[in-house]
Parts: C-alpha cells; sequence; structure tokens
C-alpha cells in the first residue's frame, strides 16, 4: 500500500479482531462479551433518548460520570468516559507518551496496546511474562516509563496483587501508570483506592465485559483530578462528543441495576469454575483465570486444528499466531447451556483424533 498515507503509518500491525457473526448462529465465545442481555431499565433509558437525538450529547458526560462516582466512591472529578475503553486507551497513550517516551508493557496481553503506540510513534518496551505467563512486578519498579498493564491480564486471565500494583506505582512517580481493569469484576481485587494516594496512576474500565454492552461503547476511568484533566485536554482537542446520548443514558441506567450485573458476574465465575474443571479432566491444561474467559491448550493437539473443528460444530474461540501461545486457544465465558455445549464438542473431538 502506498498511495497518499504517510510514511509512518504504512507498517502499521493490523489488529485482527475475533471472527464477527453479525447474524448470531454460532456460539460465540471469541470476544469475551456478555452472554447475558442488559438490564431492562437501560432499553427504557436509551429510548427516552430518542426525542433529543437531534441535539448534541452531554460533552461533559455529567450524569453518567456523577452516578459512577457515587457507585465507586470518587468524585465526579476523579471520572472520564469514553467510547469503549479503546478510545479512553487511545487518549491516554497520546496524552502521557510519545516518540521519546516509551511505554513499557508485557508481551503477551491485549493487542491493541501495540496498534496505539504504533499509531501515535510510541516506542514499546515488551518486558516477556515469565515462562509461567505470570508478571515479573520487579522489572516494572523504578523503571521511569510509562506502564501499561492489564489486570487481570488478556489473554491468560492471571492478576497481579494490589501490593504489586503499589510498588509500582510508588516507584514511578515520574510517568503514568495505567492498570486496566477491563476484566475486574469477574474476581480479581481492584487497585481503585490507591487514586487517592498517588496522581500517577490510570485505572481503566470498560462496560464491554461485565455490563453486557460491548455495543453501546462505553469505557471509564478513575484518577486524581490532576491526571483526568490532563487526560481530558487531549479529549477535547480530539472528539468531544464521542460518548453517545444513548450511551450516556444507557450507562446511567446500568449503574442504578448494579445488582444484576454483579450477579450475571457470579453466574459467569461459577460457569468458568465449571468449564476449566471440566478441560482439565479431559487433559486440557487451563490457566486458573480471574476473567470472562479461559486460557487453555490441549498438549498433543495443534490449537489451530482445535479451533477449525470447533468452528465447524458452530462454536467460535479465539487463537493467535504468536510465539509461546500459538496452541493455547482463549475461550469465552458464556452461559452454562453454552459451555455444556463446548464441553460436549471437545469431547467429540478429543474422540475423533485419537490415535
Ligand atoms: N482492554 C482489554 C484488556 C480488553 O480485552 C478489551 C477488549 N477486548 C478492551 C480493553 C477494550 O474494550 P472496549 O473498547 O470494548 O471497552
Amino acid at each position: 500500500m502506498g498511495g497518499f498515507l504517510m510514511a509512518r503509518h504504512r507498517g502499521l500491525p493490523a489488529y485482527v479482531p475475533g471472527e464477527h457473526d453479525e447474524g448470531g448462529s454460532f456460539i460465540r465465545l471469541n470476544t469475551n462479551e456478555s452472554p447475558y442481555p442488559p438490564s431492562p431499565g437501560v432499553a427504557l433509558a436509551v429510548a427516552g433518548e430518542i426525542d433529543q437525538l437531534g441535539y448534541y450529547n452531554d460533552p461533559d458526560c455529567t450524569r453518567l460520570r456523577a452516578a459512577l462516582a457515587a457507585l465507586y466512591g470518587v468524585e465526579p472529578g476523579n471520572v472520564a468516559v469514553g467510547n469503549g475503553s479503546d478510545e479512553l486507551l487511545y487518549w491516554a497513550f497520546l496524552a502521557f507518551a510519545d516518540e521519546a517516551h516509551p511505554i513499557a508493557l508485557p508481551d503477551i496481553t491485549y493487542g491493541y496496546y501495540e496498534l496505539f503506540a504504533a499509531v501515535h510513534g510510541i516506542p514499546m518496551h515488551r518486558l516477556p511474562l515469565r515462562a509461567d505467563f505470570t508478571v515479573d512486578v520487579d522489572g516494572y519498579c523504578g523503571l521511569g516509563e510509562m506502564i501499561v498493564l492489564a489486570n487481570p491480564n488478556a489473554p491468560t486471565g492471571y492478576a497481579v496483587s494490589v501490593e504489586a500494583i503499589e510498588r509500582i506505582v510508588r516507584s514511578n512517580p515520574g510517568n503514568v501508570v495505567l492498570i486496566d481493569e477491563a476484566y475486574i469484576d469477574f474476581g480479581a481485587q481492584t487497585c481503585l483506592p490507591l487514586i487517592a494516594k498517588y496522581d500517577n496512576l490510570l485505572v481503566v474500565r470498560t462496560y464491554s465485559k461485565s455490563r453486557s454492552m460491548a455495543g453501546a461503547r462505553i469505557g471509564y476511568c478513575f484518577g486524581s483530578p490532576s491526571l483526568i484533566a490532563q487526560l481530558e485536554t487531549v479529549r477535547n482537542a480530539v472528539n468531544l462528543y464521542s460518548v453517545s446520548r444513548m450511551a450516556q443514558a444507557a450507562g446511567a441506567a446500568a449503574v442504578r441495576e448494579d445488582a444484576y450485573y454483579m450477579e450475571n458476574c457470579r453466574r459467569i465465575m461459577a460457569s468458568r469454575r465449571m468449564t476449566t474443571d471440566a478441560l482439565r479432566e479431559m487433559g486440557f491444561e487451563v490457566l486458573e483465570s480471574l476473567g470472562n474467559f479461559i486460557f487453555a491448550r490441549l498438549p498433543g493437539m495443534k490449537g489451530r486444528a482445535i479451533v477449525q473443528a470447533l468452528r465447524e460444530r458452530n462454536i467460535l474461540v479465539r487463537r493467535w499466531d504468536a510465539p509461546r501461545i500459538e496452541d493455547y486457544l482463549r475461550i469465552t465465558i458464556g452461559t452454562r447451556e453454552e459451555m455444556l455445549a463446548l464441553i460436549d464438542a471437545l469431547k467429540d473431538i478429543i474422540k475423533e483424533n485419537r490415535p
């Protein structure tokens, strides 16, 4: 590709999203969405905005920020919202790093970090996960670089402790430490209370996993008022209106019905336990995940072959052509029934491939 694209963008790696199944003909265990619908108040709140669609949405997202602040015991000035957490990540990379200021992150983590760094020309300092896929926390202490950690990490599902995060944040006072808590509602401990103590900590969250609203595109983040104001400087320059009326109303309604979502998270965690145990019983190695997904491989069988065999049985899961993880499947936790269908399909595939 040449044409008009600036030279620095020509080598941008492609983000390969999970296969999109618009028609719903597959069991979708490949994009870490929630299998449960949004709570009833969301539909009403969205419908209530239709009359107002001719008018711009509130650029300050006042109601949504107030609702999130009340739910999590912080002030509205501690909160910013974006069009999915991807947008908040994009803004944070733009705001807090540049060509001369690298970002440190694990070698195996959420794929979009690499894209956001590349599009801004930010060098990446990759710190390899240990052989067992855990984060080497000491490697991040006193680094003097912006640090980005998904906690729990994706696609491993492993989390580091709040104490470990505090050590990293405390030892890098001159740089932003971004903790991506996209999967925090599935059992890991949040580092949110630390924002009261450290002005360099940004905690990013999303409605796409535990809040059943990946398609509404709502992300939010927490930090000191000063850090949030610095992030807003960039947001104001890029797209002040990126969170639509419908999304703002849906997000606030979901906060009012938080108990519904937390109950769904408990169901997902129970299905995660059941699936992990069943797969181990079949001979899979399964990481003990704290996300709404598991990361697993079957010794003796290629990951690619299992993905294909599942697809033929109408089940989508995710896999990457990347060193160390090419034979692992990342399997989103769906409903209990969906997981039972997955377990049956895997038993079938194993039987077929037995020598
Ligand atoms: N962070 C992590 C770790 C993720 O896995 C994802 C989505 N797969 C995101 C952020 C982005 O989520 P969204 O933009 O839908 O909020």
